[in-house]
């Protein structure tokens, strides 16, 4: 089966309503024959509508950073899934590490939010990943394996399915180390056969599993070229658009 590759571009807190728009002009300008990968990007919640707006029909989906688990009530600062549903969204991040170490969201807090988004009519992007302590403690495949179960439980094998997996190790992210193609296959594929051991064999065939981590355009080929890895989350290189549209090239040229 081959799998659609999905790059996604999170802007975490940077690109207020007018800089959001200038980024979304430029990709909406670049992307515009560009059909061969799936795309969305996850501006800050303040500029979703906007950028929502501007791309409307062109392909590029728009995804939120982070959800409430609730759907309305007393929790100031926070947004539901309905909301950025109603705004524009198709996809929300669930689980970065930054929420994880930050913000002290655990996997139970992180399944909820997985809950939240199916019930808006959101698609999770739920994001799991080992700590450099774990990796070098030889707990990486285990603590992968346990957020990856803890992440989706309670889901039906069809939302399992529909959600997808950012493996995102969090050496990698934001510190220019990469994980090497084969480091990142490795996993990618320990990701797909625990799937694969606890759901029937459709799910792990047919979900997305996103590596990020120092995703560049000088190695976004030798990642996606891997035949476990179905797309990209990208940070740093999805604030400028000459380097967001090279990776999501490098994917296309992969898939022509
Ligand atoms: C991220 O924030 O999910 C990420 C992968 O960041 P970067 O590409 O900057 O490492």
């Amino acid at each position: 089966m081959t799998r659609r590759l999905f790059i996604a571009g999170n802007w975490k807190m940077h690109k207020g309503p007018n800089d959001a728009l200038d980024l979304a002009n430029a990709l909406k300008r670049e992307l515009v024959d560009q059909t061969a990968v799936d795309v969305a990007v996850a501006p800050p919640t303040i500029s979703i509508p906007s950028v929502a707006e501007r791309l409307k029909h062109t392909g590029i989906a728009i995804a939120g950073q982070n959800i409430n688990e609730h759907t309305h009530g007393a929790f100031t600062g926070e947004v539901s899934s309905e909301m950025l549903r109603e705004s524009g969204c198709e996809y929300v991040l669930v689980g970065h590490s930054e929420r994880r170490s930050l913000f002290g969201e655990t996997d139970e807090t992180i399944n909820a939010k997985v809950h939240a988004a199916f019930r808006a009519g959101l698609l999770p992007i739920l994001c799991i990943g080992e700590t450099l302590a774990q990796r070098e403690s030889g707990e990486a495949e285990s603590i992968v394996a346990n957020q990856l179960e803890r992440g989706l439980v309670g889901l039906s094998t069809d939302q399992v399915a529909a959600t997808t997996i950012a493996y995102e190790p969090v050496w990698a992210i934001g510190t220019g180390l990469t994980a090497t193609p084969d480091q990142a296959q490795s996993m990618h594929n320990h990701i797909r056969c625990s799937l694969g051991s606890s759901h029937p064999s459709f799910v792990a065939k047919q979900i997305r599993i996103q590596y990020g981590g120092s995703v560049k355009p000088h190695n976004a080929a030798s990642l996606l070229s891997q035949p476990d890895i179905d797309g990209a989350l990208v940070g740093g290189a999805s604030l400028n658009a000459d380097n967001f549209v090279a990776i999501i090239t490098a994917g296309a040229n992969l898939r022509s």
